[in-house]
């Protein structure tokens, strides 16, 4: 898959149009090999410019507070669209893939393929902001060959979906057979699966391949419920709070912190910006709680040596919540409340 097109012309006039004193560059991992590129074109304009190399995973984390430490006072955040509000001036900039032409139509094929889609035809279609801008055109092609297409608003774009934030479901849930995210990549695929009571698909557009997603859900589920079995035995517990600004959720630990005191365990809350297995090390507590991103405990629970749960889990665990409803923690985004 290569990389999307940066659109950096248009990107430089609007930078120009803000007339900024110096700008800071806030660039995802994928992107990274496009840094020089970048800042050359920032040079060429005479625009002084900053890159901070800091991992950046989402608009939940945005360099607010970095740019005022190096007296930056316009933000570029490439990759991702805006979550939250900021002391400084920010352009969001999506970089967004080119629908290319056989996208659609190899979408249009595979849902005709699966036998489920023959009988049922009302769709919930969900992208990430890197298709966003194709929204409509998904829908009104599916549309044309006889599909009812729902796009439903939640916190975020209509449609859109996060990892975190499967909202978009909430007004089109009722009206739909099941759900198609169109994109890559299982995180936010799951996110909505786990989030809907409907069945959930994804089509990847880049390898024209339509997947039923039971399969992936059963797995995560088979994996987090050993987890959760495993804390069942745990006396003490670090409660984690990520200071990145958009999954800073000090009330939901506080809440945790309490819920487990009560059935008798000990608990200390930690505070860190990267949450690492390195960075707990030597904290001697028997399992973790994760209040931040929820890509933590899907994508990197291997690395850690005891237990990481999600709040979700820590209510399983206290037996506030059965396992039949589990669901991925999602985080909420309302003005600059993160909860
Ligand atoms: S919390 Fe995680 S899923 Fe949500 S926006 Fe941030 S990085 Fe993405």
């Amino acid at each position: 898959m290569d990389t999307p097109p940066l659109q950096l012309n248009e990107l430089l006039a609007e930078v120009h149009r803000r007339k900024p004193v110096q700008v800071l560059i806030q660039i995802p991992e994928g992107l990274k090999t496009n840094v020089v590129e970048i800042e050359d074109a920032f040079t060429r304009e005479k625009i002084p410019v900053i890159t901070i190399l800091d991992p950046s995973f989402g608009a939940c984390d945005i360099a607010d507070g970095k740019a005022q430490v190096l007296g930056c006072d316009l933000i570029v955040h490439f990759g991702h669209s805006k979550m939250l509000h900021t002391q400084t001036n920010v352009i969001y900039w999506p970089v967004e893939f080119p629908l290319e032409k056989n996208m659609i139509p190899g979408c249009v094929k595979a849902l005709n393929e699966e036998k489920f889609f023959q009988k049922n035809k009302r769709i919930g279609i969900y992208v990430t902001i890197q298709f966003h801008r194709h929204v409509n055109e998904i829908k009104k092609e599916l549309e044309a060959k006889g599909f009812n297409v729902f796009v439903g608003m939640g916190d975020l774009k209509d449609g859109q979906i996060l990892g975190c934030d499967a909202s978009a479901r909430r007004d089109i849930e009722d009206k739909v057979d099941a759900n198609v995210y169109f994109g890559d990549g299982y995180f936010h695929a799951l996110a909505i699966a786990f989030a809907s009571k409907k069945p959930t698909y994804q089509y990847n557009p880049f390898t024209h391949t339509l997947e039923n997603l039971e399969k992936y859900k059963e797995k995560y589920l088979r994996q987090r419920f050993g987890l959760i079995a495993k804390a069942k035995d745990a006396q003490s517990f670090a409660i984690i709070l990520c200071t990145k600004k958009g999954q800073l959720r000090k009330a939901l630990a506080m809440r945790l912190k309490e819920e487990l005191e009560q059935a008798g365990k000990k608990v200390h809350v930690v505070a860190m910006e990267h949450i690492t297995p390195q960075a707990l090390m030597g904290v001697h507590v028997d399992a973790y709680v994760n209040t931040a991103c929820s890509r933590i405990a899907t994508d990197d629970f291997e690395s850690y040596t005891k237990p990481l749960l999600t709040p979700i889990e820590v209510e399983i665990l206290l037996g506030k919540r059965t396992l039949e409803n589990y669901v991925f923690d999602e985080i909420r985004h309302i003005g600059n409340k993160v909860m």
